[in-house]
């Protein structure tokens, strides 16, 4: 469960080639981050994956599957969008049972689930409240937690913690690595943040205009970035 590899997939806009032949394989259980200044697709290439984009060539697998042409909702993938994508008229429940209730599960499975979630997130004692009585961190694990009842394959993050202040990123980003080592789910990440990259990565993927400049460990970029852009971008001195 949760192997990803594309395989030759591009992506056009209009007369726009944002991604190129693009050729990429994420390892089930990797916690892999997607890297590169704004502008470059990292958005585009976790929609593609999503299927909230389709592609313009080439062949996205999922678990060997070929997911190419499957609706976002077949993918067994789940996006973590924004704390501010929340339900604000909505208790935390309801909010985390979303996907549940549309996927037509009884009430006893949805309160079975969202309550998992809940103790795994520390929200336990939330439940009952509307996202506007939360913290911007509580906000942002009702996201995460709406995506963990869905038990997906990979979890995708775009960006999640952009508009969150430092510090509360800080504690975020830790609390995102320890969900990870407790689920060994599979993890795409999107940031133009190299600290966030670095600090929370198995696999970094640098892109430049839409090209992988380079795939390796937080420590093998550092020690041996490939080009200069990498090592720019990475902060490393060659
Ligand atoms: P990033 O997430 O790395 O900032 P994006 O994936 O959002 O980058 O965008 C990559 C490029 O694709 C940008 O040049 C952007 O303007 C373009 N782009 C993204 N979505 C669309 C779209 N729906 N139509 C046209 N161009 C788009
Ligand atoms: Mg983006």
């Amino acid at each position: 469960m949760g192997q990803i590899t594309l395989s030759s997939v591009t992506k056009v806009f209009g007369d726009v080639t944002v991604i190129p032949p693009l050729d990429l394989t994420i390892n089930d259980g990797e916690f892999v981050v997607f890297v590169g200044p704004s502008g470059c697709g990292k958005s585009t290439l976790l929609r593609l994956i999503a299927g909230l984009e389709d592609t313009s060539s080439g062949k996205i697998l999922i678990d060997g599957q070929d997911a190419t042409d499957a609706a976002p909702a077949k993918r067994g993938l789940a996006m973590v969008f924004q704390s501010y994508a929340l339900y604000p008229h909505m208790s935390v429940r309801k909010n985390i049972a979303f996907p549940l209730k549309m996927a037509g599960a009884s009430v006893e499975e949805q309160n079975r689930k969202v309550e998992n979630a809940a103790r795994i997130l520390n929200l336990s004692s939330y439940l009952e409240r509307r996202p506007g009585q939360l913290s911007g961190g509580q906000r942002q694990r009702v996201a995460i937690g709406r995506a963990i009842v869905r038990e997906p394959a990979a979890f995708l993050f775009d960006e999640p913690l952009s508009n969150l202040d430092a510090a509360l990123r800080v504690t975020m980003r830790q609390e995102i690595s320890e969900l990870h080592q407790n689920l060994k789910t599979t993890m795409i990440y999107v940031t133009h943040d190299q600290v966030e990259a670095m600090t929370m990565a198995d696999k970094i993927v640098v892109l430049n205009a839409g090209r992988i400049e380079q795939v390796g460990s937080p420590l093998e970029l550092y020690r041996n970035p490939q080009n200069l852009f990498v090592a720019g971008f990475i902060g490393s001195p060659k």
